[in-house]
């Protein structure tokens, strides 16, 4: 049955929702393990907005060489795995070692994922059917996106 199920999660609570489902999925593959992935936007490298303020110094990104720019990434996706991990506590504990923890950056959030689920070979994606977005549609557009950028199934939760 499934192997690896990817959780996209952006800490709204369809995202929490999904990752309840999947780890009730996994209680019946014993060979299942989760992937709880955060993308982040590359846009928001370099601001402050998940709260890395400082990790530039105020360097205008111009004047990164490669290497440091890296770096910078680098400390922002550390930084919002920390977060998820804290945000997602007793849940995160109870799957123990059948779960990790992943922030992933790229232009695009959907296409980040979609490429996250490829390279891991996940056999299932479960995510929200909507996010933390305030216009309520029928399906938000990272989940569109995903549907968009992946052959792999793909469960949503409400
Ligand atoms: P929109 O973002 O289009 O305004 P929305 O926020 O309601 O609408 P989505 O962003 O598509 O809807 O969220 C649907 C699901 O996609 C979430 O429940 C979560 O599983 C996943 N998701 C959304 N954003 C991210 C992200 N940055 N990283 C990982 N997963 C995400
Ligand atoms: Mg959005
Ligand atoms: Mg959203």
């Amino acid at each position: 049955k499934f192997r690896h199920i990817m959780v996209p999660y952006d800490g709204s609570d369809h995202a929490k929702n999904a990752l309840q489902y999947a780890k009730d999925l996994v209680e019946t593959c014993p060979e299942a393990r989760i992937s709880v992935v955060h993308a982040v936007p590359s846009s928001y490298v370099g601001t402050d907005r998940m709260g890395t303020e400082g990790a530039l110094d105020g360097v205008p990104y111009g004047m990164l060489d490669y290497e440091e720019y890296q770096g910078v990434v680098q400390h922002v996706l550390d930084e919002a795995k920390k977060r998820v991990s804290e945000n997602l506590g007793d849940t995160l504990a109870d799957l123990g070692d059948r779960a990790d923890v992943v922030a992933v950056a790229g232009a695009s959030p959907a296409d980040a994922l979609a490429r996250f689920a490829e390279e891991h070979d996940c056999d299932l994606i479960v995510m929200g059917r909507r996010g933390l977005g305030a216009i309520r549609g029928m399906l938000g557009s990272v989940s569109f996106g995903v549907l968009r950028a992946t052959d792999i199934p793909v469960l949503t939760v409400k």
